[in-house]
């Protein structure tokens, strides 16, 4: 079995490119030349050079001594918490200008739910001097002001999306109207490894950094390169991808994807995309997506804004379909209190995104053998409002 992106653009059953004629010679063109510029010896440089001093990789591999004391068995943290801006997104984004560069791109357009990506994006543009229109919905600039705010003073221009729910969906398809207007001189930085082919592929090799790393730090400290098990939550999948990357094929490690229930799988307000998911098309890829009986996506939802996405990377849907991965669900509640646990056993502050892989140790038991792997995705500073109110703190 084959896990990767196939010649077409397909994992399996999903993924594809999905897009307007008018779309197709920016994506084409991304398709044609981008694993010819990942290749290239300049292109590798700059990039492990900018990973290196500007977002400080490599991350730490950390053994989580109280955790593992508690749940019996041995977890090691990756600590994509620690990066510069405080989380993975900035691996995929640092990636994704370089290449914009090397196509000729002189201007990024991004979407942005949280704010998370807007960031990141925002955040990698004033670092190369570019011009940076991030669209998001108007209800969600409301929700998350402060992101709004770094955006603006990172330079961006923040764009509102005005139409339907004003919310993550809304503002895509604002990106893809600009990216249609301007073909030319703009490249589109899509923040999960979902959207037409090759961003999916493109995605996941700029994260494929963690399990690379995390391959040689285990080596380091276990004496062996796999682990019994990797976890991740999954938004759209790509903290997940990179996490998984160069496990895919190594048939003895065990791949965990945790998703976001929400109130509750079937209370009808969650994100759990496998569980409730069916084939359809969101995003320029056919991939498992929550939509209602005539296929109009569900509005998702989560305490987490970056889990809070109605569709899963369709490298996810094939590791879901296939059985590769064991997907399981956390509630509010279980991320909550997970994210709480850490805090108080370890004296790290996780994002809630990150809340939902460490809640699998309430769904799943490990042996005091298993040697176990879990991606922090992010650190909880922009979610403290959060925990404050849910806490009571
Ligand atoms: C955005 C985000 C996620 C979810 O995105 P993926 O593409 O699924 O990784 C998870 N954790 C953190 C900290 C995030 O900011």
């Amino acid at each position: 079995m084959n896990y990767n992106v196939d010649e077409k653009g397909y994992y399996g059953d999903f993924g594809g490119a999905f897009i307007p004629e008018m779309l197709y010679p920016n994506v084409e063109n991304l398709r044609q030349n981008y694993l010819k510029i990942m290749r290239e010896p300049s292109f590798i440089e700059e990039f492990n050079q900018l990973l290196k001093d500007y977002v400080g990789r490599p991350s730490p591999l950390y053994f989580a001594k109280r955790l593992s004391k508690k749940y019996n068995t041995k977890i090691y943290l990756k600590r994509e918490d620690l990066n510069h801006t405080g989380a993975h997104k900035v691996n995929n984004t640092i990636g994704q200008i370089l290449m914009a560069k090397r196509l000729g791109k002189k201007r990024i357009i991004a979407e942005t739910g949280a704010g998370q990506h807007g960031v990141a994006t925002a955040t990698v543009c004033a670092l190369m001097g570019m011009e940076c229109i991030v669209y998001m919905g108007e209800i969600d600039i409301a929700r998350q002001a402060p992101n709004v705010a770094r955006m603006k003073m990172l330079g961006a221009e923040v764009r509102p999306a005005l139409s339907g729910s004003r919310t993550l969906k809304d503002a895509t398809n604002e990106a893809i109207r600009d990216w249609i207007n301007n073909p030319v001189d703009t490249h589109y930085i899509i923040g999960s490894a979902i959207g037409p082919h090759p961003y999916p592929d493109m995605v996941t090799r700029f994260q494929s950094v963690i399990s690379e790393e995390i391959k040689k730090q285990l080596k380091e400290k276990e004496g062996k390169e796999n682990p019994n098990y990797v976890i991740a939550c999954i938004g759209g999948g790509s903290n997940a991808a990179g996490t998984y990357y160069h496990f895919l094929h190594e048939e003895e490690v065990g791949i965990i994807a945790v998703e976001a229930a929400g109130k509750g799988v079937h209370s009808g307000e969650s994100a759990a995309t496998s569980a409730l998911g069916k084939e359809g098309v969101i995003h320029g890829c056919k991939t498992l997506l929550m939509q209602t009986k005539d296929g109009q996506i569900t509005e998702p939802y989560s305490i987490s804004a970056g889990l809070d996405y109605p569709g899963v990377g369709p490298m996810h849907s094939h590791l879901y379909k296939t059985g590769r991965a064991e997907f399981y669900s956390a509630t509010d509640d279980e991320a909550m209190q997970s994210g709480l646990e850490l805090t108080k056993l370890e004296g790290i502050i996780p994002a809630i995104e990150s809340s939902h892989a460490l809640a699998i140790f309430k769904h799943k038991t490990f042996t005091p053998e298993d040697v176990v792997v879990l991606c922090l995705s992010g650190r909880g500073d922009k979610d403290l409002d959060n925990y404050i109110k849910y806490f009571n703190l």
